[in-house]
């Protein structure tokens, strides 16, 4: 059994995007899978395979699926009101 022990780097002008505290983001991986965390204010995330910024509070992959508006525009209906044609 070959486990790489995680070794945590302090990663040079990296800016927490949190506290925005410099030089208090350490880098380790698991599961060769990168993870970040701040050790100022407690920050921690996760990058994905994209390199995009995950952050650990998601506790479930909750995929949401945005609807988008309907297209179909809707039909007002015009009702002339012979009552507000005041002269
Ligand atoms: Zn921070």
């Amino acid at each position: 059994m070959t486990s790489t022990p995680t070794t945590k780097r302090f990663i040079a002008g990296a800016v927490c995007p949190a506290c925005s505290a410099m030089d208090t983001i350490r880098m380790y991986e698991v599961d060769g899978v990168p993870n970040r965390e701040c050790v100022s204010c407690g920050y921690a995330d996760t990058l994905d395979e994209r390199g995009n910024s995950v952050p650990r509070e998601v506790p479930t992959r909750v995929t949401k699926v945005k609807q988008p508006a309907p297209a179909t525009s809707q039909t007002v209906q015009f009702f002339p009101n012979p009552r507000l044609k005041k002269k």
